[in-house]
């Protein structure tokens, strides 16, 4: 990423959100169901499957985590009407993790229920070891149907990898979105990386464990073909690389594409639009045209 490109992503969240909005349509299945279950049925004639997503974080009040999950229950109506090969991938912050534990673990609690699988998505540090707990409390209680995610930017990855062992887990391993401290995270790009690999390799030799590899780094994605855990997956997100997704697949390999919705599409593009490589500056020149009045 260039310098200018670095300094126009820190400067997104002033940008007007109908620019943002433009320019992160393609992260996104649409504001409701039907668009989600519209691009599910899109991927999985590509030979694809999904993770579909409601957008939604950071939940102020107990009403809004309850209608999330209900939004949950409603995905895998919909999943099952439609006959669809998805899953879905929850957020605790959605779902009152902030607001509390009991009411975050009740709103998983009905959505893990339906017997479909569910991916506990994970958030930024703070949010860890409720995270871990969750998914070991719901393992303990014989809920075999959720995974859950790790992240390589953090230095404790490796530790959470052998602590989870017994459980034969699930897990989806990408690099981390969140920005952390020095003192938790690596923030190095190749530090990252080689990060990542190690605990690819960990999970790989853990008895019963599923790895669902989530990048869209080519390195990595060479890394990962050259030694591929005994049960794995590719997984990429919506309107990234889908290209090389669809050569993986032609090679015969799962990949599974993550498919937000929703009406809370702002934080989700604006962490995207930040760690594209490219269109950071595309906003910046887009914007800098409409404040001269020579755009569109
Ligand atoms: C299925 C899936 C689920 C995820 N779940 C989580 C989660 O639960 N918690 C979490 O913290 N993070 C999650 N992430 C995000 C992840 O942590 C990374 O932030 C993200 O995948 C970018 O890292 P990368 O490995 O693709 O490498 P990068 O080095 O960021 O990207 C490699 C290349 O991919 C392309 N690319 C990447 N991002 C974009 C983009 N937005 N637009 C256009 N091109 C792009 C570019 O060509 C870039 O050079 C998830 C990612 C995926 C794929």
């Amino acid at each position: 990423m260039s310098l200018f490109d670095r300094a126009v992503a820190r400067a997104l969240p002033a940008v007007p959100k109908p620019v943002v909005q433009l320019f992160s349509q393609r992260y996104i299945a649409g504001s409701t169901l039907q668009d989600a279950v519209d691009v599910v049925h899109r991927l999985n004639d590509e030979g694809k499957v999904a993770t579909i997503d409601v957008l939604g974080e950071e939940i102020a009040r107990e009403d809004e985590a309850r209608a999330i999950a209900q939004a949950y229950r409603d995905v895998f109506a919909a999943i099952e009407r439609d006959a669809l090969s998805s899953n879905v991938s929850i957020k605790l912050t959605a779902l009152g993790l902030d607001l509390s534990y009991d009411l975050c673990r009740e709103n998983v609690d009905s959505i893990v229920a339906q017997g479909k699988f569910v991916r506990i998505d994970m958030e930024d540090a703070s949010t860890t070891d409720e995270t871990l707990r969750l998914y070991r409390e719901l393992r303990e209680d014989g809920h075999d149907n959720v995974g859950v995610v790790l992240q390589a930017r953090l230095r404790r990855t490796l530790g959470d990898i052998a602590a989870l062992a017994d459980l034969r887990p699930n897990v989806r391993l990408c690099k981390g979105i969140y920005p952390e401290r020095s003192a938790i995270a690596f923030t190095d790009y190749e530090a990252i990386r080689a990060n990542f690999v190690q605990a690819l390799r960990a999970l790989s030799a853990v008895d019963g464990a599923h790895v669902a590899i989530a990048t869209h780094d080519e390195w990595l994605l060479g890394e990962a073909l050259r030694a591929l855990p005994p049960s794995y997956e590719f997984q990429m997100l919506l309107g990234v690389r889908e290209e090389r997704a669809s050569r993986l697949v032609r090679e015969g390999h799962r990949v599974r594409i993550y498919v937000p919705f929703g009406e809370q599409w702002y934080q989700y593009s604006l962490r995207r639009l930040q760690e594209n490589p490219a269109m950071a500056g595309t906003i910046a020149r887009s914007t800098v045209t409409r404040l001269l009045g020579r755009g569109e």
